[in-house]
């Protein structure tokens, strides 16, 4: 963890709104998963949309780091920055046949989550290594809105449907290489996570799928963002997987890899949005920090109602009072936290909202015109700035320049 002392610093050096980023912590957690799951043939690949800030995903290379990627945007930034095409997996989702043949030209392998675009994949390009994401018919995730799996939900071919997934593999001559499933975001038991590998297990039979080389568990590893979330027995989770596939791949014949695609677990922890307070509020007896910064920066709160971890920085002992912490965004949903019992908050302090490094930056907009925050990257004892906000003049121009209105 980053000290305060230092997060103050940082807000010194660079302004606020200011993302901080905790290199250390992120490379701890990569590799510390690797220790963590007993099973030795393992990848783990991290899905680069919970934050693409281009310092984390060169530090993440330097340490042989795959990637899960779920667009052409994705994939083309991580081979730029020197990703081998092998490393990477392609996640596709809703993609339309031009964006098919621009990855298909790079060489990174496809995971396929509908009949339909399987259809089409084999079609333009028979032959061809594949992977197939199953949808693993476990609900699980900590809002309805990052469940992907179960019946409602847009992602995977349905396990019932794996007979229909073969016939298509044949008639194209299609090597269906890995299986994948993805069950949902912030898992809360690790039950849920054994009971969907199951599932997806079930279906991996030699006879069925000859081919495979690995078998891709998703992402979704919980992360607890308040001290009094359930605490997941990580050390019984990594023996358990460990142990389960280890049985499978004895009933397969072979040892296959196993891959896991975690996002939040990997950066979630690492990151800090510091922001601070310009004006207060009291609207009879309600307690408004206004800040400056919003939820174009950090969306969690508004869009999942999710908690974020909130502290005071500069009046860390004041006395406790409750707040509504809130934006600059001309929206009444614009608050990071409701009824907040604060230290004592100031016009001036600086606070941090905490877990903040994952799906914050990333979900990030330029809504109200307002620039998104600098991102530093702190590891080694290095402080670098990675992305700097532009000013408001600035902003103004480059909408200018990024668009055509002269004929208007
Ligand atoms: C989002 C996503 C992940 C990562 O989910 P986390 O909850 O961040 O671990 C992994 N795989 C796929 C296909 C995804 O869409």
């Amino acid at each position: 963890m980053i000290e305060n002392s230092k997060l103050i610093t940082y807000a010194k050096n660079h302004g606020t709104p200011l993302y901080v980023y905790d290199g250390d912590l992120i490379i701890q957690k990569y590799k510390g998963l690797y220790e963590l799951i007993d099973y030795p043939k393992l990848k783990v690949l991290y899905a680069m949309k919970a934050n693409y800030n281009v310092g984390i995903l060169k530090l993440l290379k330097k340490h042989n780091a795959y990637l899960d990627t779920v667009s052409p945007a994705e994939v083309f930034l991580a081979l730029k920055l020197g990703y081998e095409n092998e490393k990477i997996l392609f996640t596709s989702n809703n993609i339309t046949d031009e964006e098919m043949h621009e990855v298909q030209a790079t060489g990174v392998l496809f995971n396929i989550g509908a009949l339909s675009s399987l259809e089409k994949y084999g079609k333009y390009y028979p032959g061809s290594n594949v992977c197939i994401r199953f949808n693993p018919d476990v609900y699980a995730g900590e809002n309805k809105y990052v469940q992907t799996a179960g019946a409602l939900t847009k992602f995977g071919i349905l396990m019932s449907d794996v007979d229909k997934v073969i016939d298509i593999a044949k008639n194209y001559n299609l090597k269906i290489i890995g299986l994948h499933e993805h069950t949902g975001s912030g898992i809360g038991t690790t039950e849920q996570v054994f009971e969907s590998m199951n599932n997806l297990l079930s279906l991996a039979a030699k006879e069925k799928f000859p081919d495979l080389q690995f078998i891709d568990f998703g992402g979704g590893l919980k992360v607890n963002y308040t001290p009094l979330a359930r605490v997941i027995d990580w050390k019984y989770f990594g023996k358990k997987v460990g142990e389960l596939f280890r049985e499978f791949c004895k009933d397969y014949g072979k040892e296959l890899y196993m891959y896991f695609e975690p996002g939040k677990y990997i950066v979630a922890e690492s990151g800090y949005l510091i922001i601070e307070v310009n004006t207060l509020k009291n609207n009879r007896g309600r307690l408004i920090a206004g800040t400056n910064s919003g939820f174009n920066h950090l969306i969690r709160p508004l869009l999942y109602g999710s908690y974020h971890h909130i502290e005071n920085l500069t009046n860390p002992n004041g006395v406790k009072k409750v707040y509504d912490v809130c934006g600059n965004i001309c929206e009444s949903g614009d608050c990071f936290a409701e009824q907040r019992e604060l230290p004592e908050i100031r016009e001036g302090d600086l606070l941090t909202i905490k877990t903040a490094g994952a799906y914050c930056y990333s979900m990030g907009s330029l809504y109200n015109l307002r620039s998104m925050p600098t991102e530093i990257l702190v590891f080694d004892d290095k402080e670098i700035v990675v992305t700097q906000k532009i000013s408001n003049q600035k902003l103004a121009e480059q909408i200018i320049k990024s668009s055509n209105f002269e004929s208007i």
